[in-house]
Parts: structure tokens; sequence; C-alpha cells
């Protein structure tokens, strides 16, 4: 299926859905300290999307087999990679390393990003990870221009991490993002060889296409299961893991980052 372009108009209006997100990141990053649950970090998120006039887009989402999210935020701690699920009895504690994904509908367009934050003083090798995982989403933006294909940005990701020294997560993709949060193309963080199992589309990147890419870099292997809850996804290692996410658009000038504040 062809990825959706959007007008300048459009892009617009993604812009500001990306900033009220990016506004959610900045105050929750402010309250990230050991002591507070992740159900007190999702109230400021739904509190900033609500004084923004945007309505969260994982509250009541719930694709396939999976329940209800029951949150605006996705709080995924240490080993877990993605959509834990915030509870008042999630306590942070000194030393963990927080993922927080946020996406909101604004005006009709959707906003989707994601950080990973230190708790407090963490370990040489967590901030390892957490840089690491950034430069990987760097590298990955720095890919989405015209000429390119999504199966440059998947590359540039896998191979940022692995010049590092971390996996990436196979089974878990950015995504097209436009008036709904997951449109064509997927956005893979790492490409397949012939033989693998997992396989995408690729397709050209073309002026007007906006997606999200979502590195998620792993420190020991890259097995992965999800927890009974019916959504939150771990390493079977244990090993940790980060996450960070930016909505961009391919524009004539280069990509540009809609996520910011
Ligand atoms: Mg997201």
């Amino acid at each position: 299926m062809a990825p959706i372009l959007k007008s300048p108009d459009e892009l617009q209006i993604m812009r500001e859905a990306g900033r009220i997100v990016a506004v959610a990141h900045e105050e929750m990053r402010l309250a990230i300290q050991p002591g507070v649950t992740t159900k007190d970090l999702d109230t400021i998120a739904l509190t900033v999307l609500g004084d923004h006039g945007a309505e969260p887009c994982f509250l009541g989402y719930a694709p396939g087999e999976h329940p209800p999210f029951p949150a605006t935020i996705t709080a995924s701690i240490n080993q877990e990679l993605v959509h834990g699920i915030p509870s008042d009895n999630r306590v942070l504690e000194e030393g963990d390393i927080i993922g927080i994904d946020v996406a909101c509908f604004h005006q009709g367009f959707v906003g989707d990003a994601a950080f990973t934050h230190p708790v407090g003083d963490v370990s040489r090798s967590a901030e390892r990870l957490l840089r690491a995982t950034e430069s990987a989403l760097t590298a990955a933006i720095d890919a989405s221009v015209v000429g390119n294909r999504i199966s440059d940005v998947a590359k540039a990701t896998m191979k940022r991490a692995g010049r590092l020294g971390y996996s990436v997560a196979r089974e878990y993709t950015g995504h097209g993002v436009g008036r709904s949060m997951h449109e064509e193309p997927q956005v893979p963080n790492w490409w397949h060889s012939r033989r693998s199992k997992h396989k995408w589309e690729d397709c050209d990147l073309q002026v007007g296409m906006t997606y999200a890419i979502e590195p998620m870099l792993i420190a020991g292997r890259p097995d992965l299961m999800e927890l009974e809850d019916g959504w939150t996804v771990v390493t079977k290692d244990g090993s940790l893991t980060a996450h960070f996410e930016h909505t961009v658009a391919i524009t004539e000038d280069g990509p540009a980052i809609l996520t910011l504040p």
C-alpha cells in the first residue's frame, strides 16, 4: 500500500500535535524521580493533552488480541521494552531507566514520540545505552531523505546500534503517522536478509511522507516476550532496554522532526 502524503497545511497541524506530545514529555521529565509512580506520570501527560484540547491515542486502544490499553502513556522500566501499563503500584527507584511513549490526536492528526530517562543516578552501562539509543534515532532521522528508501532508514538504525554494541528489537517497528496512529509504511529497526523470518515492504521516501522512527535497543539478546497483562513486552534474558521515538516528515529540505516543543 502506498504511504499517505501530507500537504504543507496538514504538516502544520501535525507539528502542533507533535508539540503537544513534546510538552507532555517535558513535564514528565521534570517529575521523574525516585518515589514517583508510573500512574503519577500518566496523570501529568493526560493533563497536558487535555490543557491543549488533544486526546490520548493509547487510551482504549485494542488492536488484535490485546485488551483495551487503560492509560495515556506507556511506561516501561529497565528490562521492559515497550507497552508497560502505568500503575499506582509501580514506584520508580533510584537507578531505574524509564521509557515513556505518548501519542495524541489533535485536530484530526496524530503526534507520536517516546523517550527514556534515568531515575536519579544510574549505572554507566545504563547511561551508555540511553546515549546509544538516541544516537540510533539520530542516524535514522539523518537517513530520512529523498533518494533513500525505508530499508536505508532501518539499516541506519541497525548499523549504529550494532557499532555501539547493542541489538535491536526486530518484531517492533516504527510506522507511518497521520490521521491514524499507524499508517503505511512500517519503519523497522532492522533489515532482513533473504532468509530471515521477519520481512517488510520497502518503499522510496517521498516529500510529504510522515512516519515515526522508534529504535528500541537491547543490552543483551533480542529475544522478547509479552507479559500476562497482554501488553508489557520484556527481554527474555532480563537485559536492559531503551526506546526513543520522533515523528518526522520528509521535506525537500531534508527530514523535519514534528515532535519538538
Ligand atoms: Mg509511540
